[in-house]
């Protein structure tokens, strides 16, 4: 019997356990075809053991012999692939139909683009490369075949929402607005004064889900919940103005399509990434994810209320940048990305993450025009540049 190959893009980050996971509960129907990590050798080889993958690849490069050699240790024979292209290289493997792109960042933008552009099923977890150039991985995918599932559970539960026929990139008719669900971070209660100097354990420890350093920060300064706008903007066609983000402390509710007639369409499920995997590997069947069913008695109630711009700016410069489109996300992303990791590293201040990005977007806005990939790459790369200079100068600290 045959089954489905499929790749993981980013499987040792928390998406790729997670998709692992509900791929071990489904053997009859999928196998993995190929593992990528970034950085991280031990639980790559013990994946590698686990699924039997024949091929691993490992984006560090200068990591390859210590996975060769751990992988010999272990008595695999699996083909290993290094270096920055090896996510590409995967990407576009024949034997894997299903592509999980679970890279954090910039960074796996070309990998995902490549997975679209071979006709694959595309289940897309590396928002920022959406955020970037969405419209360059919808074209591709039209183009090819490629069918695109999003992994974000907000994006996932809005494609659930929506008519089975809607395509992707295209408001389908009757929809009147979309409403982004976000718990608020584990700042949401904070004032404006302990905000500025959060530090990066409170910033990653994160009140309902699990997730790695980058997205925690990003949830923390809601900047994830303005990422999101613009990945639904691009992803459903629907105009900014028309997608709402709504705080939601009980994260059950993952997100919502409201319609012409006043229908108001929900899906709700624990905080569970494994939901949104589990649905995108299986989509149209649904199958089970392991995961803990939702008790709506016991949760009582469910809270809704609107979010506070002016103590997280980073979602009103999302929201700006998502309004004037054009470089302005590509912009706002890569500014967010260097200062994310400053204030990881220590060198910048909580309050310095927004501040860094309102510079940046107000001296490299505008100044690209954005038509393929390589102009996103040049625009990215000069906000990225911008957003050093100012890291290095102290802003913020
Ligand atoms: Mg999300």
């Amino acid at each position: 019997m045959s089954t489905t190959g499929v790749a993981i893009l980013g499987c040792t980050g928390s998406i790729g356990q997670s998709t692992l996971d509900v791929l071990q509960r489904h053997p009859e129907r999928f196998h993995v075809a190929a593992l990528l990590a970034h950085r991280n050798v031990e639980r790559l080889v013990e994946q590698a053991k686990a699924t039997r993958a024949p091929l691993v690849g490992i984006a560090d490069e200068t990591l390859a012999p210590q996975l060769q050699q751990r992988l010999r240790d272990e008595g695999l024979t699996c083909h290993v692939l290094a270096g920055s292209d090896a996510a590409e290289t995967i990407a576009r493997l024949p034997e894997a139909q299903c592509v999980m792109a679970a890279i954090v960042g910039a960074v796996g933008l070309r990998s995902t683009l490549a997975a679209a552009e071979t006709g694959k099923r595309l289940l897309v977890a590396n928002k920022e490369a959406l955020v970037m150039a969405g419209w360059l991985v919808l074209a591709a995918a039209r183009r090819s075949g490629a069918r695109i599932i999003p992994i974000d559970s907000e994006h996932n539960a809005i494609f659930q929402c929506l008519p089975p026929d809607a395509r992707l990139g295209e408001a389908p008719p009757g929809v009147r607005r979309l409403l982004l669900t976000a718990s608020g971070g584990p700042f949401r209660d904070w004032s404006p004064e302990a905000l500025q100097n959060a530090t990066p354990e409170q910033a990653c420890a994160h009140p309902v889900w699990r997730m790695g350093r980058k997205i925690s920060v990003d949830s923390a300064t809601l900047m994830n919940k303005g990422l999101e706008l613009i990945e639904a903007h691009l992803l459903f066609g629907v105009p900014v103005d028309r997608i709402e983000v709504l705080i939601h402390r009980q994260s059950a509710v993952h997100s919502l399509v409201e319609y012409q007639d006043g229908s108001m369409l929900a899906q709700l499920g624990s905080p569970d990434m494994r939901t949104p995997i589990a649905h995108a590997l299986g989509w149209p069947q649904r199958l089970p994810a392991g995961v803990q069913f939702l008790d709506l008695a016991q949760l009582g109630r469910l809270d809704f209320e609107r979010p506070d711009v002016g103590r997280f700016a980073c979602l009103g410069h999302a929201i700006e940048a998502a309004r004037a489109g054009g470089d302005a996300p590509v912009v706002l992303n890569a500014a967010n990305e260097v200062a994310v990791e400053a204030f990881l590293e220590g060198s910048l201040n909580f309050g310095g993450i927004a501040g860094v990005i309102g510079e940046v977007m107000s001296s490299s806005t505008g100044r690209h025009g954005v038509n393929s990939l390589e102009s996103v790459r040049e625009a990215d790369a000069a906000a990225r540049a911008a957003a050093l200079r100012l890291v290095r100068g102290g802003l913020g600290t």
